[in-house]
């Protein structure tokens, strides 16, 4: 172990991951090109409006919905504080039930391992299962340089795979689609698509179905993602919709299977509670069409030779942030996308990873890094929506926050003219004597400014009095959208020593509370303006009224003392009963964000 300069023992740096996790340019470049498509943004639109009612209306149904989020939480928890054991449980497992388990510390380890499994099958080309993690590591480049092709066959993987597009959510790759798009990219790119092929969502799978038949039943070698993998018997889980992944998963003499280490689930009774929460939130299904089982491998049933590759690629990293370790929990079920207002907007391409939307705004940079991802944690309302539907409550607005200031933190040793001004702000403001030397200096330098502008002439309309509205760059970039305020013509503090040094001197309670304006030197001549001791401040005669006098109108508007006012009970409520959301009506304020159950 390192130690520090002082003889301090350091914890060892985990490496971070690489792959298509981070934008080239920053969000709100991509974004502002993403909302200018008007197309796209009603594509999204109608896309996440519809499965969010759908999942919402299917979620209703499930009376303990909330006990299965705490038990799904809960889990994954566990995981997280016994991954090492449980890595090595599942190993041993699958090994004993005749897989082959290798370990990639990162992306470029991952592809080389899955490269030359392939290689060594003597195959020169893989169909693939919808897989997340293949796409984060970016295999199917890495596998086209070795002149081997991937074939997606899941529908919407393959739309964008035929139009060499990218992808934009997590269970719907090819949501920015509309149908007549996806029609024109079979017909370009699919060269045994029907002739007459039509934008009818029933004509389009049969078509893609017809091209996928032929892969997979030719094809030596397949290529899986997880959902789970079970620690106890070494199996994995696959959970998908279109049937393809079964075919993937058991015709092929050769799957290899790339897992993220944080998609362990103890025991294959903790997938009872996954089941639940899984289908409901993503596709809206009460229960998922086909969910696939295998452990190791199995002579004359499914692929003889079985290999699992456990990937960590930035998420060791992950787990070592006690705050944003709860984003590997993720199950992928794409709930907290289909709500996010900043994701509706922008869609999933301008995240500039393979998990976009609120997931992928705390995923992305703890994977890579925040310093290598500044921009994503920014890509967000912290609406809170995404933490409301999550099946495994990741606070997703509490990592967006930590992993901001993390940003800040990890900026503030660097030089900037911000810093700077502000370290040289401190070190005046943290002497009284320094501090009054400076603002006697900017009154002077500033004092010609205020003669020929007459002090607050120039002010934006509205704007606070004595100020001005342009300064020269490079100050010009604070007046861009703000008033710079003039130093005051006397200090509070020099007023106070005038009013100490005269006859009647003032008692603090009685200067602070006759005389709220604490520096009566702002916009006005401090000889005029200076009220003598003991006299009423200059603008006591128009602003109070008389105590003696009766107010102008006060026949009409001053009710009989002796009188309860005719409006007095309905005016004036009941203070105590006044404020009648001071508790309840404030979702905020705990009710409705529910407090974190303790851990195992
Ligand atoms: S963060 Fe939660 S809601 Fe979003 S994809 Fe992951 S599990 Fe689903």
């Amino acid at each position: 172990m390192s130690v520090d300069p002082r003889g301090r023992r350091l914890l060892p740096v985990l490496p971070h991951g690489s792959g298509h996790l981070a934008p080239p340019q920053p969000f709100p470049q991509r974004a502002r090109a993403a909302v200018a498509d008007p197309q796209l943004r009603a594509n999204i639109r109608r896309a996440t409006r519809t499965i969010r009612d759908k999942r919402a209306a299917a979620v209703s149904e499930v009376d303990d919905w909330e006990q299965l989020r705490e038990a799904g939480r809960t889990i994954k928890r566990r995981v997280a504080r016994h991954l090492p054991e449980l890595l090595e449980r599942f190993e041993q497992a699958a090994i004993a039930a005749g897989a082959t388990v290798h370990w990639a510390r990162d992306a470029v380890e991952a592809n080389r391992i899955v490269t030359d499994l392939v290689r060594a099958t003597g195959s020169d080309e893989v169909v693939k299962v919808k897989s997340m993690v293949t796409q984060e590591i970016e295999l199917n480049d890495a596998l086209q340089r070795a002149g081997i092709t991937a074939y997606e066959t899941d529908l919407a993987e393959l739309i964008v795979q035929l139009d060499e597009g990218e992808q934009s959510h997590i269970l719907v790759p090819a949501i920015h689609y509309n149908r007549a798009e996806i029609r024109e990219i079979f017909r370009r790119e699919m060269p045994d698509a029907p002739a007459d092929l039509t934008d009818e969502p029933a004509v389009l799978a049969e078509a893609a179905r017809r091209h996928l038949r032929r892969k997979f039943l030719s094809t030596k070698v397949a290529i899986s993602g997880a959902n789970f993998a079970v620690a106890d018997t070494g199996s994995l889980v696959v959970l998908e919709s279109e049937g393809n992944g079964r075919m993937c998963l058991t015709l092929p003499e050769t799957l290899i299977s790339v897992v993220g280490i944080e998609k362990l689930v103890p025991s294959f009774a903790d997938l009872e509670v996954f089941l639940q929460l899984l289908p409901r939130s993503s596709t809206a299904e009460r229960m998922n069409p086909y969910t696939s089982v295998w452990t190791g491998s199995t002579p004359g049933d499914g692929p003889s030779d079985v290999h699992v590759v456990l990937l960590d690629n930035g998420r060791s990293a992950t787990l070592a942030d006690t705050v944003g370790r709860q984003a590997l929990a993720c199950i992928r079920c794409s709930a907290c996308l289909n709500v996010c207002p900043v994701y509706e907007r922008t869609g999933g391409i301008a995240y500039g990873s393979v998990y976009p939307g609120p997931i992928g705004a705390i995923i992305s940079p703890q994977l890579t890094g925040v310093a290598a991802n500044k921009s994503l944690p920014y890509a967000s309302s912290l609406c809170g929506a995404c933490y409301e539907v999550c099946p495994v409550k990741i606070d997703i607005p509490e990592v967006l926050v930590h992993l901001r200031q993390s940003g800040v933190d990890g900026a503030r040793d660097r030089p900037s003219a911000e810093r700077t001004a502000m370290r040289t702000l401190s070190w005046v403001m943290s002497d009284q004597r320094r501090y009054e030397n400076a603002l006697r200096a900017a009154r002077i330098s500033t004092g010609p400014i205020a003669s020929v502008t007459g002090r607050g002439r120039r002010r934006r309309p509205g704007g606070p009095a004595g100020s001005l509205a342009h300064l020269p760059w490079p100050l010009s970039a604070w007046t861009t959208s703000r008033d710079a305020p003039l130093p005051a013509r006397q200090s509070f503090r020099d007023w106070w020593r005038g009013q100490a040094s005269g006859p009647g001197r003032p008692t603090p309670d009685a200067a602070g509370a006759a005389r709220p304006q604490a520096d009566p030197g702002i916009d006005r001549d401090p000889g005029a303006a200076r009220p003598g001791p003991g006299a009423a401040p200059p603008d006591s005669g128009a602003a109070r009224p008389d105590p003696g006098a009766a107010p102008p109108d006060s026949g009409a508007a001053r009710p009989d003392p002796g009188a309860a006012p005719p409006d007095s009970g309905a005016a004036r409520p009941d203070p105590g009963a006044a404020r009648p959301d001071s508790g309840a009506a404030r979702p905020d304020s705990g009710a409705a964000r529910p407090k974190e159950g303790g851990d195992e």
